[in-house]
């Protein structure tokens, strides 16, 4: 099906035909026409699918301008409810309406009154519930209430918020919910917010991001020779480079910045403005490094993000997937490395559990790991508790 075949009015079209969106992606095709039909409707996809769009174009079809808020889309990070208001504001751009982002660092004034002028509402839990318990923002007019990136937003504790500021919205409202994977919270959550949902699965279809994944193993001390080695070998035109910790994410960007290339942290101590200011550099290919925490890794849409590193095996294995979806975006390719050390052992063990294992290199030259990664007994962290399941062994 293409957009002119999908009751798009000409505003609206307009505005897709200048993003340049030639034909819908997948999940577009299947939730563009039942959200018109004012359908509930699940989306287990991925960032990168071009979900975005997908609830957008409905939303702004049926929005009637300073009828107040219409539309309420909640989103798990800043940077996300930016990002997704900036596409919701490109596509609307002929509908003359307002779409406002709202997340906590704001000024809370400036906030109030725009909430008094606009359709839309692309906002972070913490900063809704903040407006709703003040009295301060309405929710009686909504229409269509958007749940995206539910599992993350469940991960990072939100649900307590989600289900208050769900319950502030009208019954007879129209509700989506997107989510990169669909675990029981997640499943449950729709079943009690939402009636007879057309289920939609982009996964393992022709949008999966096509991302070649290497594991390198390397020594504790060699770690960060072992990183740059990978970034001269492969001169990535953007890359992200994971870490656990932020104070990790400062050190290795300030010791890469000492060399060749250009690196610029991204992490939950900063400013928002310096935050801003990092990924709108970035953006624009002045560092053409971010190092960042998982903080960072959910919802950026940073066009043509040519690599992934993990300088460090992230803790939660949901990660593994969600960093690396940074990248192989729009039908694009990507490559995303992770740096294996004896003390991140457990973590990979953890991911190729749950995604899948990883083929394993070292350097230089990128040579198969013979025999998998050897490691002494005492180079493995043991976490203090006794563990219930036992990690099954891999090669
Ligand atoms: P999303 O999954 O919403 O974060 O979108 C990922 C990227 O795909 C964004 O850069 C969109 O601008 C782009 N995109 C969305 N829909 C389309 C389309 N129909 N054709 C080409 N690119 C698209």
């Amino acid at each position: 099906m293409r957009f002119e075949e999908m009751n798009i009015g000409p505003s609206v079209l307009k505005a897709v035909r200048e993003q340049r969106y030639e034909k819908p992606t997948e999940i577009q095709g299947a939730v563009i026409p039942r959200a018109m039909g004012g359908e509930d409707v699940i989306g287990c996809s991925a960032t990168g699918s071009g979900k975005t769009a997908a609830f957008a174009i409905p939303i702004l079809e049926k929005l009637e301008r300073k009828g107040g808020i219409q539309a309420l889309i909640l989103a798990p990070t800043r940077e996300l409810a930016l990002q997704i208001a900036a596409m919701v504001g490109a596509l609307g751009k002929y509908r003359g309406v307002e779409v406002l982002p709202v997340y906590g660092g704001q000024s809370m004034r400036a906030q109030i009154s725009a909430l008094r002028r606009t359709e839309v509402v692309v906002g972070t839990p913490g900063r809704l519930l903040d407006h709703l318990r003040r009295g301060t923002m309405n929710l009686g007019k909504v229409r269509t209430l958007v749940i995206d990136e539910a599992d993350r937003m469940l991960d990072m504790g939100f649900l307590p918020d989600v289900e208050a500021i769900i319950r502030e919205t009208p019954r007879s409202r129209q509700t989506m919910l997107f989510s990169a994977t669909m675990p029981e919270e997640v499943q449950r959550l729709g079943r009690r917010h939402m009636r007879n949902p057309a289920y939609f699965s982009a996964e393992h279809k022709e949008e999966k991001p096509k991302i070649e994944q290497a594991c390198i193993e390397t020594a504790q001390a060699e770690k960060f020779q072992t990183l740059i080695a990978l970034l001269e070998k492969e001169n990535p035109s953007s890359a992200i480079i994971f870490c656990n910790t932020k104070r990790m994410t400062s050190n290795l960007a300030r010791q890469i910045s000492k060399g060749r290339f250009q690196a610029c942290a991204v992490h939950g101590d900063l400013t928002q403005n310096q935050r801003e200011r990092a990924i709108r550099g970035f953006r624009e290919g002045e560092p053409g490094i971010l190092v960042a925490t998982d903080v960072a890794s959910r919802g950026l849409d940073i066009e043509g993000v040519s690599h992934i590193f993990n300088y460090d095996i992230p803790r939660n294995p949901q990660d593994y997937v969600h960093r690396i979806g940074r990248t192989g975006r729009a039908g694009r390719e990507g490559k995303a490395f992770s740096i294996l050390c004896p003390r991140d052992l457990e973590n990979m063990m953890k991911v190729e559990r749950y995604y899948r294992p990883l083929t394993r290199y070292r350097l230089p030259g990128l040579r198969p790991s013979p025999s998998g990664f050897r490691v002494a007994e005492e180079d493995i962290e043991r976490p203090t508790r006794p563990r219930r399941h036992r990690p099954r062994r891999w090669n």
